[in-house]
C-alpha cells in the first residue's frame, strides 16, 4: 500500500464529510457547523471547521447516552465483541487515524504510528478482555452509569482510548469532548464506532472548545474523567464538589529524571530523548527535571548535547523526522516566553525550521527553586540541576507541587529500589521512561491529580458496588 506519510487519503476523508468535525450523537452525525477551525500546526493550513457543542447540545448527547445505559450494561460478552470489533477496525484504519493524528497535532508520523495508533488499539483490546470477565472478575461491581470525558490535545486518540475503552468495558455510556485543538481522529472514531455496531448512544462524541467542556461538567453525568492542566482540574473539581458525582483528574507534572554516577550514561541520554523530546515534550509526564550527579555532570551533559544534535526537527509527515510541529502558535508562544524570561544557567539550543517548531533545547545550571524548574513548560525544554548525594536528589526531586511520574538511572539496583519508594510520584522508572501499558495504572499526586487509568485500579474507577442505587432509593424511602 501507500505510505503511511500520504495526507491525500485523510484530507480526502475530510472533504467527504464537508470539512467539518461535528458532533457524534446517539449514533448519527450533527449538528456540523464550522465554528472555530483546527490547523495543521506544521504548516499553518485550516484542516478543518469545528463545531462548538452548546450546553443544550450536551444535554442532547447525555439524554442519549442515559437511554442506552441500562441495555448496555446488561451483556459483557455483547460488550467484549464490540470493544474487539472496534479494535480490529482501528487496526484496520491504522494509517488514516495515524496521519488523520500527525495533520492534525504536529506530532512526528513516526510516533503515531509506532506509539499512539498501537496504544490505543492494545487498550480496546486488553478492556475488551475485561468486559466479558466483569461478572467473574468484578462480581460486587456494577457501572456508574453515564461519564462524561474531557481530553487534551496532546495524544488525542490515545487518551480517547484511555477514557473510552475501560468505560465502556465497564457497562457504562460516555459523552466525550475531544481538545480544540485536535478533533479530527476523534471523527475517525465515531465512524468506526457506527461500523463496529457500538449501540446508537453509547459513544457519544460533542467538539468544542472549554465552555463547552465546561457543560459537559455541569450536566446529569455520574462521572467526569479529566485528563489535562492542574488549572482547569481544579475548576473542575471545585465544579463537582458536593455533586455526587465520580471524578478522576490526570493533570500536569514536572517529573524528575535521576541519574546517579554509576548510571549506564549512553543508555541514560537514550532515554532522555525518549524522556523530553518525545511528541515535543508535551507529555504530562515528560522527564522535564534532569537531576544528575556532579561527578559525571560535564560528561553527561557533553554527551547529551552531541545527541541534541543529531535530533531532526521538521516535516511530522516525513517518516525520519524526529521532532515535530509544537500543537499550536499560542502554545509556542507560551514555551518561548517562559524560555526567554529564564535569566539563571547556560542554555544550549539545537536549530529548528521556521513556523510553529521549537527547538529542542537544555537548561544547566539552574537552582532547584527557579521557574524552569518549578513549572510545566509542555514544550521540548529540559532544566537541568545537579546534586551530590542520593538524600539530596530526592529532596531535590521532591521539592515541587506536581507528583506524576519519575525516572531513576543507576547500575546499582539497590540504590535505585531504595529511592523510588521515596519520591513523590504515581509512577516510578527504573532506567526508563514512558513505560506505558493497558494493564498497569497510570496517574498522579498531589497537583498532577488523584485516580488510576488502566489496570485493575482504572476498571475500579468505572464502577460502583452493585445495589448502590437500589440502596439509596431505599434509605430514601
Ligand atoms: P486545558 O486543561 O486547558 O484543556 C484540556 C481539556 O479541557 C480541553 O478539552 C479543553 O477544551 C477542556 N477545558 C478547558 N477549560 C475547561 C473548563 N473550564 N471546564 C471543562 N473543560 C475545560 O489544557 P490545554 O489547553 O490542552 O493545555 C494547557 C496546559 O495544560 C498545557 O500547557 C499543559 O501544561 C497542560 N496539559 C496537560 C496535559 C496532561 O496530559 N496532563 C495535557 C495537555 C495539557
Amino acid at each position: 500500500g501507500p505510505a503511511p506519510e500520504s495526507s491525500a487519503e485523510a484530507l480526502k476523508w475530510l472533504a467527504d464529510r464537508g470539512g467539518i468535525a461535528g458532533h457524534y450523537i446517539n449514533g448519527k452525525w450533527g449538528p456540523l457547523r464550522d465554528d472555530f477551525a483546527s490547523y495543521n500546526p506544521a504548516t499553518g493550513e485550516k484542516l478543518a471547521g469545528v463545531t462548538k457543542g452548546t450546553a443544550a447540545e450536551i444535554e442532547t448527547a447525555v439524554a442519549a447516552a442515559r437511554k442506552a445505559q441500562p441495555a448496555w450494561a446488561k451483556s459483557g460478552h455483547k460488550r467484549a465483541r464490540v470493544l474487539y470489533a472496534i479494535a480490529r477496525l482501528m487496526q484496520k484504519h491504522a494509517r488514516l487515524l495515524a496521519v488523520m493524528e500527525t495533520l492534525d497535532n504536529g506530532k512526528p508520523i513516526r510516533e503515531s504510528r509506532d506509539i499512539d495508533v498501537p496504544l490505543a488499539i492494545r487498550h480496546f483490546y486488553h478492556h475488551a478482555g475485561f468486559a466479558q470477565l466483569m461478572k467473574s472478575e468484578l462480581p460486587n461491581q456494577e457501572a456508574l452509569g453515564v461519564c462524561g470525558q474531557i481530553i487534551p490535545w496532546n495524544f488525542p486518540l490515545l487518551m480517547l482510548a484511555w477514557k473510552i475503552a475501560p468505560a465502556l468495558a465497564m457497562g457504562n455510556t460516555v459523552v466525550l469532548k475531544p481538545a480544540e485543538y485536535t478533533p479530527l481522529t476523534a471523527m475517525v472514531f465515531a465512524d468506526i464506532c457506527t461500523q463496529a455496531g457500538v449501540p446508537p448512544g453509547v459513544v457519544n462524541i460533542v467538539t468544542g472548545d472549554g465552555e463547552t467542556g465546561a457543560a459537559l461538567v455541569a450536566a446529569e453525568v455520574d462521572k467526569i474523567a479529566f485528563t489535562g492542566s492542574t488549572e482547569v482540574g481544579r475548576k473542575i473539581r471545585e465544579a463537582t464538589a458536593g455533586s455526587g458525582k465520580a471524578l478522576s483528574l490526570e493533570l500536569g507534572g514536572k517529573s524528575p529524571y535521576i541519574v546517579f554516577e554509576d548510571a549506564d550514561i549512553d543508555s541514560a541520554v537514550e532515554g532522555l530523548v525518549d524522556a523530553i523530546w518525545f511528541n515535543q515534550g508535551q507529555v504530562c509526564c515528560a522527564g522535564s527535571r534532569l537531576l544528575v550527579q556532579e561527578g559525571i555532570a560535564e560528561r553527561f551533559y557533553t554527551k547529551l548535547k552531541a545527541r541534541m544534535d543529531g535530533l531532526r526537527i521538521g516535516d511530522p509527515l516525513d517518516k525520519c523526522i524526529d521532532v515535530g510541529a509544537i500543537v499550536d502558535p499560542g502554545q509556542l508562544d507560551q514555551i518561548t516566553k517562559m524560555v526567554s524570561a529564564n535569566t539563571e544557567g547556560e542554555t544550549y539550543q539545537v536549530k529548528a525550521p521556521e513556523g510553529c517548531f521549537y527547538p529542542p533545547t537544555l537548561i544547566t545550571g539552574l537552582s532547584p527553586a527557579s521557574t524552569l524548574m518549578q513549572e510545566e513548560i509542555f514544550g521540548p525544554v529540559l532544566a537541568a540541576t545537579t546534586f551530590r548525594t542520593p538524600s539530596e536528589a530526592v529532596e531535590i526531586a521532591n521539592n515541587t507541587r506536581y507528583g506524576l511520574a519519575a525516572s531513576v538511572w543507576s547500575e546499582n539496583i539497590n540504590l535505585a529500589l531504595d529511592i523510588a519508594p521515596k519520591l513523590a510520584a504515581g509512577i516510578v522508572w527504573v532506567n526508563g521512561t514512558n513505560m506505558m501499558d493497558a494493564a498497569a495504572g497510570f496517574g498522579g499526586v498531589r497537583e498532577s491529580g488523584f485516580g488510576r487509568e488502566g489496570g485493575w485500579e482504572g476498571l475500579a474507577g468505572y464502577t460502583k458496588p452493585s445495589g448502590t442505587a437500589k440502596a439509596l432509593k431505599q434509605i430514601a424511602a
